[in-house]
């Protein structure tokens, strides 16, 4: 069938994205077509439109991640979901045969493909997706807040759940605090009984991220993060703390972090090559611990959350799909608390 959406043809700017009608086929086995009505941003779209060794797109290339819509197709076999059907989609594919797939450990899967990464995305009106990434919202939610949630939920509860381990009592430290990921980072430590310390470099940031239940919030720009987590720890240094900044930041919160902590990065969108005191890691026994999205079956565990309302995710900003190009260049600017939706009309 005939669709629209915004797409690539090359890597570079926002201006690389334009508006183009393209052949959708048909869904395959086990395959359901949603008609899209939200797709969120993630700082992944940035890195894929700017381009890098690690993507092979196949032209035109329509990113984005993080999509909510209704069911209007079903492929052969698929199972799970009707017509009409309001759903959200969880944001990668794996192969689901291999040992980490049959072990729930999907994200570590070699074949593992983020939706407008290495495969076609949500910047459209229609998308195939595999019936088992469906998670059904009901009329719980509207489609922009049901897009917003996805990709950050699943990331921050593998950082906040599986990999730091928070519980009650600790203290925690979350960098850029309206970031997508910080904003569910802040929710899910909250809940686990934690105490936040978060930190952002814009002042205007601070009031949204207490409002969000962070009981600390560091201007990193105007103080040193590493002496205020301190302080406001009695010295002792923060049990977790969680980064994807990377670069400088890193190391401040690696210096932020106790003995025995633990650090939790997912991401380095301000440098990939930090400079580390070893001294910091083995004599303060710190754990770093690497995280990249998260099992499929904790984005259903948390979607009774997410449907009540305990984790609700930020939008800054709705805005049409056409407007992608803006969308993209306020991301860029860091000028946004939470996440930026574009909804489909
Ligand atoms: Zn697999």
């Amino acid at each position: 069938m005939q669709t629209e959406g915004m797409v690539i043809h090359e890597h570079g700017g926002p201006e690389v994205l334009g508006r183009q009608v393209f052949e959708l086929d048909e869904p395959g086995p086990h395959q359901v077509r949603v008609r899209i009505r939200a797709v969120a941003l993630n700082h992944l779209d940035l890195w894929v439109r700017r381009g890098g060794p690690a993507f092979r797109l196949s032209y035109p290339h329509r990113l984005g991640s993080d999509l909510a819509g209704e069911v209007e197709a079903l492929g052969p076999g698929a199972r799970g979901v009707s017509l009409g059907d309001r759903v959200m989609v969880h944001p990668a594919i794996s192969c689901g045969t291999c040992a980490a797939c049959r072990a729930g450990s999907d994200n570590l899967c070699r074949t593992y493909q983020i939706l407008g990464e290495n495969t076609q995305g949500g910047y459209a009106t229609h998308l195939n997706v595999p019936d088992d990434g469906l998670l059904l919202i009901g009329n719980a939610l509207d489609f922009a807040t049901a897009a917003a949630l996805p990709l950050c939920t699943l990331t921050a509860w593998q950082m906040a759940y599986r990999k730091a381990q928070v519980r009650p009592g600790q203290t925690v430290l979350i960098t850029a605090a309206g970031s997508g990921v910080s904003t569910m980072l802040i929710q899910l430590c909250k809940l686990a009984g934690a105490r936040v310390l978060a930190s952002t470099t814009n002042p205007a940031k601070v009031e949204p991220a207490r409002q969000l239940g962070a009981d600390e919030v560091i201007v990193s720009s105007e103080k040193d993060l590493t002496r205020e987590a301190k302080r406001l720890t009695g010295r002792a240094g923060v049990d977790v703390a969680f980064d994807h900044v990377g670069g400088e930041l890193f190391e401040k919160a690696l210096a932020a972090t106790r003995r025995g902590g633990r650090l939790v990065i997912c991401g380095a969108t301000a440098g990939f090559t930090p400079k580390i005191d070893l001294r910091h890691i083995f004599f303060k026994q710190v754990e770093i611990l690497g995280s990249t999205m998260g099992r499929k079956g904790d984005l259903a565990e948390a979607l009774p959350m997410m449907l009540d309302g305990r984790l609700r995710p930020v939008v800054d900003r709705t805005l049409p799909l056409w407007e992608a190009r803006t969308a993209h260049e306020a991301l860029e600017g860091r000028q946004v608390f939470g996440k930026i939706v574009l909804t489909v009309p």
